[in-house]
């Protein structure tokens, strides 16, 4: 099988006046379809960036990222901004919900960047809030759900236009143990059922039982690759 994404000696250097910090370094990394990654590490030690990097939001300083057959770090701005919208789901620990719109609307929103009309935006977006357990929430806004429910919101969004690539920062970070659970479950539940490729960063060690491979990262540098499948 070919890999889905592929990454050769990835370093990412920021510069601050006249300090250099290297967040990522020499990082080589190959993910197939359908794998659940979990990156693991402690805090500062460049999970964000690596993932940033992979998911086309950041700029590496070097190295090669090759995803669905497309070296995405020779894109230009617009064809990357394509590239995500047709096939990369993003889910962030603080949720990023559109504060001022519903919990409908904020699902429907990557349809709406589709280009997809609004009958068929709204009935897919109906159909994931349905699957993710917010039934009864359509018209609620991000202020009036828990930080659970607003988590389950932001998965719907992430999967609702089947993203073949699925990013997770720390999507359990904000969350207590229990609903940390659910949310795992159901985030692994979608997935599996999508087909798609997860790549989640965590710091919490309970998460990794949940993944095909686990990758270690300190300071920057891939240090360990398990392969649990
Ligand atoms: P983690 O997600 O593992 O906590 P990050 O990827 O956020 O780590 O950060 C890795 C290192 O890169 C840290 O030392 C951090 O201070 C630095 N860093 C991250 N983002 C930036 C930025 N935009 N500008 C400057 N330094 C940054
Ligand atoms: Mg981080």
């Amino acid at each position: 099988m070919e890999p889905i994404l592929q990454c050769r000696e990835l370093t990412k250097k920021y510069v601050i006046d006249d300090t250099v910090v290297t967040a990522i370094e020499d990082v080589s990394l190959d993910i197939y379809p359908g794998e659940f990654v979990c990156i693991v590490g402690t805090s500062g030690s460049g999970k964000s960036t690596l993932l940033y990097l992979l998911a086309g939001i950041e700029r590496p300083t070097k190295g090669k990222i090759r995803e669905l057959g497309k070296r995405i770090d020779l894109m230009n701005e617009g064809e990357l901004t394509a590239f995500r919208r047709k096939n990369v789901g993003f889910i962030f620990q603080s949720f990023n919900l559109l504060p001022y719109m519903s919990a409908l609307d904020n699902v429907a929103l990557p349809l709406m960047l589709r280009g997809e009309d609004r009958f068929s935006r709204k009935k897919k977006a109906a159909h994931m809030l349905k699957t993710v357990g917010l039934s009864k929430r359509f018209k609620h806004k991000p202020s009036e759900l828990s930080g659970g429910q607003q988590q389950r919101v932001s998965i719907a969004r992430a999967v609702v236009a089947q993203p073949k690539i699925l990013f997770a920062d720390e999507p359990t970070g904000n969350l207590d143990s229990n609903t940390s659970r659910e949310i795992m479950e159901l985030l692994k539940n979608e997935v599996v059922k999508s087909g798609a490729t997860l790549i989640m960063v965590t710091h919490d060690n309970d998460n990794e039982k949940y993944a095909d491979t686990v990758v270690r990262i300190i300071d920057g540098r891939i240090v360990e690759v398990v392969r649990n499948k």
